[in-house]
């Protein structure tokens, strides 16, 4: 069997040091918004270079919390449009909705996966606002792009940068090309927790005191709150092992380009087409995502050879019950994309020999 990702062979890397982390927050009696966390707030921010770094709950919040942050201070209010991409996750959308404002879905770029920056720019009205930029399957979205279109129409800009710890264009790593960029650490991410965690950061001063008000009650002192707010923590067990695997990101992320690489290199196939990346640095390769016609004989031919393969994602945002009624347009790259991607085994530890025998398989199909 070859497994989509294997957790336990993943943590079993840095179990050792896992383990004494974890018996030193059992040991300090402290479980909740110590040390840890503090120091992990600050590595995390070292790490993408940004000024602030806020422990949140999970990704989820991440950005859900920083949207509530922008409406409490006056930048946005409900019903204002916010543009997001089509075929994003769906948490990318809910943290939109949450907060009663409007998601405007538009089409991705077919190369990259990530939104177009030419669809945006047609997608703004005197309504819009923000821009949630997902940097999907772990790829950058074209920052520099956004930004610029951001910057002319005073649009302000939240990552989604979930599934993307460091990658980044030019040195400049996602958490520090918009205004604010939200992180999940859900154990499958790159960087993963033993459990639910997230992380918003950004150089915004007032936006980092709000976030954390929000996150605590709506207080940043006990028993005073200025907010109605949520409680949204990131414990000291879980910060502990993010403190951990923080120290070897760079390793999983070099792991992970050099088995993307030979993917790149040996699947060749007419019937299937592998990724683009704009930039290599840009790409961190949270998931190797692979396009054909054929995607559904084609994950049920790898299946019957026991390669896991999983479709991100199987029912884009605006065919979901949840959003019936929503969206009135069509997004027929959204669909076309849906209908065709499939997500091949790829972590740290997947094996090389393990990459050689997919792409061989992947090689041998055909439709009779
Ligand atoms: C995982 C993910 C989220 C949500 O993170 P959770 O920690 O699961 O709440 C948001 N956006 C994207 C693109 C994701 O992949």
């Amino acid at each position: 069997m070859i497994n989509f990702l294997d957790l336990k062979k993943l943590n079993a890397q840095y179990a050792d040091e896992l383990k004494a982390a974890c018996a030193n927050v059992i040991d300090s009696g402290w479980y909740i918004g110590g040390k840890e966390l503090a120091c992990f707030e600050q590595e995390f921010a070292i790490y993408c270079d940004a000024k602030h770094c806020i422990g949140v709950a999970n990704g989820l919040d991440a950005l859900s919390l920083t949207l509530r942050a922008w409406i409490e201070m006056g930048r946005l209010s409900p019903g204002d449009e916010v543009l997001v991409p089509a075929n994003t996750y769906i948490a990318s959308i809910l943290a939109i909705t949450e907060n009663n404002l409007v998601p405007v879905l538009v089409e991705p770029d077919e190369a990259t996966f990530n939104i177009s920056p030419a669809y945006l720019k047609e997608a703004i009205t005197k309504k819009t606002k923000a821009i949630v930029a997902v940097h999907l399957y772990g790829q950058l979205a074209d920052m520099p792009a956004i930004m610029d279109i951001a910057g002319e129409e005073r649009l302000l800009v939240l990552e989604d940068s979930a599934q993307a710890h460091g990658a980044g264009i030019g040195g400049r790593k996602a958490g520090n090309w918009g205004d604010a960029s939200g992180f999940s650490f859900y154990p499958g991410k790159n960087l993963g927790a033993l459990g639910d965690a997230g992380a918003v950061t950004t150089n915004d001063d007032e936006l980092a005191t709000v976030i954390r008000a929000l996150g605590n009650y709506g207080g940043i002192k006990k028993y005073e709150n200025t907010y109605r707010g949520v409680n949204s923590r990131l414990d000291e067990i879980q910060a502990a092992m993010l403190r951990v695997k923080l120290r070897f990101i760079e390793q999983e992320i070099t792991a992970r380009r050099e088995l993307a690489g030979i993917y790149s290199v040996e699947i060749n196939n007419d019937l299937i087409s592998t990724p683009s990346v704009a930039h290599p640095e840009a790409h961190v390769w949270h998931l190797y995502v692979i396009r054909s016609k054929y995607r559904n004989q084609l994950q049920e031919y790898l299946n019957s050879y026991d390669i896991q393969t999983i479709i991100h994602y199987p029912i884009p945002a605006h065919r979901q019950l949840a959003y019936k009624g929503q969206f009135s347009d069509s997004y027929p790259l959204t669909d076309l994309i849906q209908d065709q991607v499939l997500s091949i085994p790829l972590s740290s530890v997947t094996t090389k020999q393990e990459i050689h025998t997919v792409a061989r398989y992947l090689n041998d199909f055909s439709i009779a």
